[in-house]
C-alpha cells in the first residue's frame, strides 16, 4: 500500500503521536535528558525520576511537583537529614579517635607506651578509613550503616575511592573551621536533596537505606 500524506500526518503513526517523553515536573517541557530545564530553569537532576507527558498532564504543575519532592522524602532512597548524618559522623569518630587512645590507656596500665603508634594509627584512619568504606563497602562507614544511610553520585552509583578521598579530605578540612559543619548543614537544608557543600563539589548525596 502506497504511503500517502494521509497516512504520515494520522495520529495514529506509532513512534510519531504515541511517545510518552520526561518532561520537566515544574513547567511540562520535554527534559530530553537535560539537567537544568530549558524552559524554566529547574534542576531536573534533583528528581530521581522524571514525570511522563501523560502524568504531568494529569497532575498539573504544583501537585506533579509536589508528589516527586514527596516521593524524594519517604522511603529508601529519601535524603538523609543533618541529625542523623551527623549520629554517623560521631560514631565514626569515636571509632577512629576512641579506639586507639583507649588502646593507649589500657596499654599504659600495663607499663607499655604506646602514645606513637595511637598517633599513628588516630592519623591513619583519620585519612583512609571513610574513603576506603564509601568506596568498597556500599558507600557506607559503620557509622552511616548504624544510622542507615549511605553516600552514592547524584545518579544513584557508587562512590568510586578517589571522589571519597577528595569528598572526605574536603569534609575534613571544613570541619576544621569553627561552624564549619554547621554551614555545611545549613547549605543542605536548603534543597531537597539535602545535598551539603562537600555533596556539591563532589556530585554525591547521603540517602538513607530503608
Ligand atoms: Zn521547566
Amino acid at each position: 500500500m502506497p504511503i500517502t500524506n494521509e497516512s504520515i500526518l494520522s495520529p495514529a503513526m506509532p513512534g510519531v503521536a504515541e511517545v510518552d517523553e520526561y518532561v520537566c515536573p515544574n513547567c511540562g517541557t520535554p527534559a530530553r535528558g537535560a539537567s537544568v530545564c530549558t524552559a524554566c530553569g529547574t534542576d531536573l537532576d534533583t528528581y530521581k525520576e522524571l514525570p511522563r507527558r501523560s502524568e504531568f498532564q494529569e497532575g498539573g504543575v504544583e501537585a506533579v511537583r509536589a508528589a516527586y519532592v514527596e516521593e524524594l522524602r519517604q522511603g529508601a532512597g529519601a535524603p538523609g537529614g543533618v541529625l542523623v548524618r551527623w549520629g554517623a559522623l560521631f560514631l565514626d569518630n569515636l571509632l577512629c579517635i576512641g579506639v586507639p587512645l583507649l588502646g593507649v590507656m589500657l596499654l599504659a596500665l600495663v607499663g607499655v607506651d604506646a602514645v606513637t603508634v595511637a598517633v599513628l594509627a588516630i592519623l591513619a584512619l583519620w585519612l583512609f578509613y571513610a574513603p576506603l568504606m564509601l568506596a568498597f563497602a556500599d558507600g557506607q562507614t559503620l557509622g552511616k550503616k548504624a544510622m542507615n544511610v549511605r553516600v552514592e553520585t547524584r545518579d544513584g552509583k557508587r562512590i568510586g575511592l578517589a571522589r571519597a578521598f577528595g569528598r572526605e579530605t574536603f569534609k575534613a578540612i571544613l570541619s576544621a573551621f569553627p561552624l564549619g559543619l554547621l554551614v555545611d548543614a545549613l547549605v543542605a537544608g536548603t534543597n531537597d536533596e539535602r545535598r551539603s557543600i562537600h555533596d556539591r563539589v563532589f556530585g554525591t548525596r547521603v540517602v538513607t537505606t530503608q
